[in-house]
C-alpha cells in the first residue's frame, strides 16, 4: 500500500532526549527557539506556540474582544476545527461560497456575505495554496475587518511573495499529518505587538506575571518535548516542500489528458505546498469519485476524501443559534466539489516508482 500520508520525525530524536534528561518537559526554553524558528520561516514579528491547530483559531478570535452576534465570514468548504473554533469562540458564523480553482473563499461572495455585524474575514488556505489574498487583504483593510487566516495545511506558501499567515493573525495546525507536525500542535503568527502580548497572556490563565491575572484564560500550551520534535522540521521546511512541490508536478504531467479528471492548479503569484493533491472527478468520468477511490484502494494506491461534505452539512449544526443562514443552496460551488474531490499521495517520502504507480493505476481505472 503506498500510504496518502507518512509521518518520519527520527530526525527529533537527539533534541527530544536532550528535553527528557533536562527534566523541564512542559513549556520552556524549546517552545521559544521553536517559536523563533517558526516567526522566522512565516516572515512575521511574532510566533505564539500553543497546544493544537484548532485552540490557534479560538485564540485569534478570542484576542479580538468580539461580542454576542458579532459574525465571522469563512469558507463551507473546510475541516470541522475552522467551524467549531468560531462557535467556541461564540461568533456568529457566515458562510460564503469558494471557487473551483483555489478551493478557497470566492473574494465576490465574501463581499457579499459582509453585514453590520461583520467583524473578522477568516479564509482557509486549503491543501497548501492560499486564498486569493490579493483580493481578501485588501478588502478586509478597506471595511475594517479583521483578517484571521486558518493556515493549517499552508505553512511556507506565499501569495505574491508573502507568506501564508503573515496577512493577519496566522493559524497553523502541527498535527501529525501536516506539513510540519510537533504530534499534536499549533502557532499563531503575526505582526502586531500587541495581539501577540495578549495571546501569550491568554494562553496562560491569563496570568503576566506569577499569580498576577489579567484576563479570564486558558491552559493553550505547547510543552518543551513537542517543540523539540518540530525544531529540525522546520530547519527542513524548503526540503520538504520541494520534495511536495516535485511530486506533484510528476502527478500533473502524468495524469494530464485523463479523461473526466480536473487536475489541480497552481495559480499565478501563488506558491503551493502541496498538503494535499486533490483532483476533481467529473461527471464524465468512467467512475465516480467513491468508485475511483475504493478502486485505488483495492490496488493499494492511498487516498482520502477531503471533504466529503459542506462543513455545516451534519445534523448536529442544524438549527445551530450561531450558524443562522447556513444553507446548501446558497453555496453550489462548494457542494459541488465536495462531491468530487479526492486527494492522492504526494508526500516526501514517495519513491519514483510510487508516482509511476499511482499514474498508471489512475489512468488504467479511468480508462485513459
Ligand atoms: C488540521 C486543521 C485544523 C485544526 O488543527 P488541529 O491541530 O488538528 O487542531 C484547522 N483547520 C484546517 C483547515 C485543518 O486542516
Amino acid at each position: 500500500m503506498i500510504p496518502i500520508t507518512v509521518v518520519d520525525v527520527r530526525d527529533a530524536e537527539d533534541l527530544v532526549v536532550e528535553v527528557l534528561r533536562s527534566g523541564a518537559i512542559a513549556q520552556g526554553p524549546m517552545v521559544k527557539r521553536f517559536e523563533e524558528a517558526f516567526a522566522a520561516v512565516s516572515g512575521t514579528k511574532h510566533a505564539v506556540a500553543v497546544n493544537n491547530g484548532t485552540t490557534a483559531l479560538v485564540a485569534s478570535l478570542q484576542v479580538l474582544d468580539l461580542k454576542p452576534g458579532d459574525e465571522v465570514i469563512t469558507s463551507p468548504f473546510t475541516f470541522v476545527a475552522t467551524l467549531n473554533a468560531i462557535l467556541e469562540a461564540g461568533a456568529t458564523v457566515r458562510f460564503a461560497d469558494i471557487r473551483r480553482d483555489d478551493f478557497a473563499v470566492d473574494p465576490d461572495a465574501v463581499a457579499a456575505a459582509i453585514g453590520p455585524r461583520t467583524k473578522v474575514l477568516m479564509p482557509v488556505h486549503l491543501y497548501g495554496q492560499t486564498a486569493d489574498m490579493g483580493k481578501l487583504a485588501p478588502l478586509a483593510a478597506e471595511r475594517g475587518l479583521h483578517l484571521v487566516e486558518d493556515s493549517a495545511q499552508a505553512v511556507g506558501a506565499t501569495f505574491d511573495g508573502r507568506r501564508s499567515g503573515s496577512f493577519g493573525l496566522g493559524c497553523f495546525s502541527l498535527y501529525a499529518t501536516k506539513n510540519i507536525t510537533t504530534a499534536e500542535g499549533g502557532v499563531i503568527t503575526t505582526d502586531d505587538d500587541e495581539l501577540a502580548d495578549r495571546l501569550r497572556v491568554l494562553r496562560n490563565q491569563g496570568m503576566r506575571a506569577r499569580y498576577q491575572y489579567e484576563v479570564a484564560g486558558h491552559n493553550y500550551r505547547m510543552t518543551d518535548l513537542h517543540a523539540a520534535v518540530g525544531i529540525p522540521q522546520l530547519a527542513k521546511l524548503d526540503t520538504i516542500t520541494a520534495a511536495r512541490q516535485r511530486n506533484a508536478k510528476r502527478l500533473t504531467e502524468g495524469l494530464a489528458g485523463t479523461p473526466g479528471l480536473d487536475l489541480p492548479q497552481v495559480l499565478p503569484g501563488r506558491e503551493h505546498v502541496w498538503h494535499q493533491y486533490t483532483v476533481l472527478v467529473g461527471p464524465h468520468a468512467f467512475l465516480s469519485r467513491d468508485e475511483l477511490a475504493a478502486a485505488l484502494t483495492e490496488r493499494g494506491i492511498g487516498n482520502g476524501i477531503y471533504y466529503p461534505k459542506v462543513v455545516f452539512d451534519y445534523d448536529c449544526y442544524r438549527g445551530h443559534e450561531l450558524i443562522p443562514d447556513a444553507s446548501l443552496d446558497s453555496v453550489p460551488v462548494a457542494r459541488s466539489v465536495a462531491a468530487q474531490a479526492l486527494s492522492l499521495p504526494v508526500h516526501p517520502k514517495l519513491t519514483e516508482d510510487d508516482l509511476d504507480k499511482i499514474i498508471e493505476t489512475v489512468r488504467e481505472v479511468l480508462g485513459a
